[in-house]
């Protein structure tokens, strides 16, 4: 009968085990996905360079701030981005997106209209219109 207890008392641990750990994900804890198939686009302005970056390694970091480019521009609601520390330098990488065919990371919002896409797809473009 002793042995029936334990089992029980074990079970419910158990439970409330999952059910911390249910709530903390949902809080925005430490344990968001590390899973390379979730992982999103970020580029960082200070390395020059774009990141491809799981929950796991976003989440602890993300928020709301104004586009690198917009700085100074207080008050622009629409300069608002997501942003995240940058895994290198640590400073802001902002979401951004990943081209489908050449897997470059490129800023959409960049102050550089020409940055504004994949460099290797604005190349064909400047090619096929000469
Ligand atoms: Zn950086
Ligand atoms: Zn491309």
């Amino acid at each position: 009968m002793k042995n029936k207890w334990k089992l029980v008392l074990a079970l419910t641990l158990f439970a409330c085990a999952i059910g911390i750990g249910v709530y903390a994900y949902k809080d925005g804890g430490e344990s968001a996905p590390d899973d390379a198939s979730l992982a999103v686009p970020w580029y960082c302005h200070r390395c020059n360079k774009g990141y491809m970056l799981t929950p796991a390694q976003y989440e602890p970091t993300i928020g709301k701030g104004v586009h690198p480019a917009n700085e100074g521009d207080s008050g622009d609601m629409t300069a608002m981005v997501m942003i995240v520390e940058c895994p290198v330098c640590k400073g802001a990488a902002v979401a951004a997106r990943r081209c489908e065919v050449h897997g470059e990371i490129y800023d959409p919002r960049d102050a550089d209209p020409a940055r504004r896409q994949c460099s290797q797809c604005a190349a064909k473009q400047g090619a096929t219109k000469q």
